[in-house]
Parts: C-alpha cells; sequence; structure tokens
C-alpha cells in the first residue's frame, strides 16, 4: 500500500514554525514515497477554535507550498462518525458512562497512587457503578465515556523513539472517549479519522508520544491495525520551553506578511531538519534530499536573530 500521511493541526492560534516544519516533512515523507498526503482540521475544541485561524492557516500552507490531495476532513462536522465509533466500543463493552466532577477526581487522586505520569489517574469510580447507581446519577449530569484501559504494559516502535511503552491503565487509568457536552475527545476522533483516511504513517511532535498507547488500545478495540509512528523532537525557543502559538515571531503568518521569501523560511525549516544549512531552499530540492532516516531525532532551539536574518 502506498503511503498515506497527514497534517492535522488545530485552528486554535497562527501556525508557528515548529508546527509548519511537522507539516513540511509530513508532506516531504508522501512526497518521497510518491504517496498521497492529507490536511485535518482538528476543531473539536470550539471555544479555543476561530474562523480567522483557520484562514491563516489555509494561507500559510499555501505559501510554503504544501499542497494535500484529498479534501480535508473536519473535525467538527463528524460528529455521528465519532458516536458511530462509541456505539461499536459500546456494544463491546469497552466504554461506560463517567458522572464525576473534576473535583472529585482531583480529591481521589490526591490518594496514594492517585497522581498518574499525565495529571490525576482516574481511580475507576465509575466503573463500578450498579444500574441503579448510573440511573440515579444520570439524572443529575450528563456521563462523559471512558475507554476501560487495558491494563499492562502496551508497547510500540516508533520510527525515531525506537520503542516505547506505557502502562496505560497506571499512567492516566481509564481515559475520556466522549466528553460530557457530547464531543468525541481527541484521542478517539484522531484514531477514528487517520483510520477513515487511511493513513499509513503518522508523523508529529513528540509531544504526542505519550498519548499513542491510549491510542493504540482505541485502534485494537476497534479492530483497524494502527498506522506507523514518527514522533519528531519539538522545535524549542531560546528559553528551552516548546514554541505556543500565541509567541507571533515565530508565526508563519507573521513572516509571510513580513514578505521573506519563502524559499528563506524554506531553508532554514530544512536546517532543523537535517536537509540544510540553512541556506533558501525549494520544495523540490528537498524531496530530493528527504531520507526518513535523517529526520530529526532531537529537540532544536530556534534563535530569533535567525529570522530577523532571514
Ligand atoms: N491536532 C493536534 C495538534 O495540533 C495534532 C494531532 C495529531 O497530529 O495527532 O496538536
Amino acid at each position: 500500500m502506498s503511503l498515506r500521511g497527514r497534517f492535522a493541526p488545530s485552528p486554535t492560534g497562527r501556525i508557528h514554525l515548529g508546527n509548519a516544519r511537522s507539516a513540511l516533512l509530513g508532506w516531504l515523507q508522501a512526497r518521497a514515497a510518491e504517496g498521497r498526503f492529507l490536511l485535518r482540521i482538528e476543531d473539536l475544541d470550539r471555544a479555543r477554535c476561530r474562523p480567522a485561524f483557520l484562514d491563516d492557516l489555509y494561507r500559510d500552507l499555501t505559501w510554503l507550498g504544501l499542497d494535500w490531495d484529498e479534501p480535508p476532513l473536519v473535525q467538527s462536522e463528524r460528529g455521528e462518525v465519532y458516536q458511530a465509533a462509541l456505539e461499536t466500543l459500546e456494544r463491546a463493552g469497552r466504554v461506560y458512562p463517567c458522572f464525576c466532577t473534576r473535583a472529585e477526581i482531583a480529591r481521589a487522586a490526591s490518594a496514594p497512587h492517585g497522581l498518574g505520569e499525565e495529571g490525576p489517574r482516574y481511580p475507576g469510580t465509575c466503573a463500578a457503578l450498579t444500574p441503579e447507581a448510573r440511573a440515579a446519577r444520570a439524572a443529575t449530569r450528563p456521563p462523559a465515556w471512558r475507554f476501560q484501559a487495558i491494563p499492562g504494559e502496551w508497547c510500540f516502535e516508533d520510527g525515531l523513539h525506537g520503542r516505547y511503552c506505557q502502562d496505560v491503565a497506571a499512567a492516566v487509568g481509564d481515559f475520556v472517549v466522549r466528553r460530557n457536552d457530547g464531543v468525541a475527545s481527541y484521542q478517539l476522533a484522531v484514531v477514528v479519522d487517520d483510520a477513515a483516511s487511511g493513513i499509513t504513517d503518522v508523523l508529529r511532535g513528540d509531544d504526542l508520544l505519550s498519548s499513542t498507547p491510549r491510542q493504540l488500545q482505541l485502534y485494537d478495540a476497534l479492530g483497524v491495525r494502527p498506522p506507523r509512528f514518527w514522533h519528531v523532537p519539538l522545535v524549542l525557543g531560546e528559553d528551552g520551553k516548546r514554541l505556543a502559538k500565541r509567541e507571533g515571531a515565530f508565526a508563519v503568518a507573521e513572516l509571510r506578511e513580513r514578505g521573506i521569501a519563502v524559499e528563506r523560511v524554506l531553508g532554514l525549516l530544512a536546517a532543523w531538519s537535517g536537509l540544510g544549512d540553512g541556506t533558501p531552499v525549494t520544495l523540490e530540492e528537498l524531496i530530493h534530499r528527504f531520507r526518513p532516516e535523517l529526520l530529526p531525532r532531537t529537540p532544536v532551539v530556534a534563535h530569533e536573530t535567525l529570522l530577523k536574518e532571514a
């Protein structure tokens, strides 16, 4: 099967050069393999997504020359698809309704062993509710739905990080697949959509490495073969922290609006990707240079001076 990759941004801010590098590397991986590259708009977090950020995103990608081969999936339009997946999981007895408030979970988590790797570990309170208790609580608030984490180490071979294992049940506990406002969680939506799009290779920032075992458990429960994963170490600011969308200096739209030549920006992204020395470069040239074994394995620091010179 030929390679199918994707870029799946959330329009919660102007994309920065770190996001652009992930998009570029995913695009190069697909183009170098003569595969397909898809765009998906991850806009489930309605409170944080803005149409203006989406407009900027399309403009930025077009300016960079990163195209996509099929109409983008837009997550906010796919509620029924996620609902169907939830029902599949429900029929299989893999999910249950959870009525806990954040405060209840935080209280339970302050007990010994309550804190997981990623904040409060869900203690499984609602897994044990009797049908009567469930009905009584359902009258007071709408439930979230949680997937029953499969106990034990869950491992996979990442294209860049090598073998990565996590005991999901111990680290995060049963995790949310549908929020109590009825919206699918990121973990469920990303799996359903990558499966629906036939994605073979997911290249994304390694801030999502620790989400992957959860996603693999969902692939397993839905009976879908998972893609290969390539978790690229992040681009960091000079303070050593990951770039944030609100940091204007590295926003692609800002560079575009300043009239900087796109080849200079591509040159910078190439330098951060082991594909160049920072001199201006075209996408065509980068397709020739791209090799999966050159993909970055360590974080890079974005120095603002480089942008001033660019
Ligand atoms: N929408 C996520 C983000 O912008 C990326 C999801 C993914 O690539 O799996 O961080």
